[in-house]
């Protein structure tokens, strides 16, 4: 079971994914979990830090083969739960490619969908939390900005070939859940 996580910046990916990591036992793949911990370790990861904390993608030379490497190993074989990955259709086609030669494809895509005044409010208390570098107020509009732009093209692409479902993530986070868990069953997954 590969499946997708697509959502705006703040709407709970994170959290869901490691929910369901401990209910289906799949991995959770964060490329962004993933390039911030390569921060500040090597020239590279400073690179990568420099795109991160302006709330910049980062580039795919970067990004791909985190992902390739891990895809390969044997406990993703089983299935994978995909958060911030694919961010553009090049990387949904990268994806799908790569999952094709493994003899496998994207079983669903699991659209959070939350209106944009919530979500910043989300990403402030988070930046009070967690201290992230990049929820600042000018990192969360440039984060939305790009999500617009290069990500929800993203969902055009899944639900052309009828994988998307749409999730309430305005709900709490044990409703966001069940209604995950709901939609993955409906489809036989
Ligand atoms: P959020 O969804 O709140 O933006 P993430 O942890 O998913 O948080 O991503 C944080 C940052 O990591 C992104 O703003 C981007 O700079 C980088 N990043 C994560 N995933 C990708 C990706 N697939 N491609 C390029 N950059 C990425």
């Amino acid at each position: 079971m590969q499946i997708v996580f697509i959502g705006p910046p703040g709407s709970g990916k994170g959290t869901q994914c490691e929910q369901l990591s401990l209910r289906y036992g799949l991995p959770h793949l964060s490329t962004g979990e993933l390039l911030r911990r390569t921060k500040g370790k090597s020239p590279l990861g400073d690179l990568v830090a420099s795109y991160i904390d302006r709330g910049c993608l980062a580039p795919d030379f970067l990004v791909l083969p985190l992902v390739m490497r891990l895809l390969d190993q044997d406990d993703f074989r089983a299935g994978c739960l995909f958060d911030g990955f694919p961010r553009t259709v090049f990387q949904a086609e990268f994806l799908s490619h790569h999952l094709q030669e493994m003899g496998q494809g994207v079983t669903a895509v699991v659209y959070l969908k939350v209106d944009e005044a919530d979500l910043v409010d989300r990403l402030r208390k988070r930046a009070m939390l967690e201290g992230r570098a990049d929820d600042h107020r000018q990192g969360i509009l440039q984060r939305l900005e790009i999500y617009r732009q290069r990500t929800e093209p993203v969902l055009d692409f899944y639900r052309a070939a009828g994988l998307v479902e749409v999730i309430d993530g305005a709900k709490s986070p044990n409703d966001v859940h069940a209604q995950i868990v709901d939609c993955l069953a409906s489809r036989g997954s």
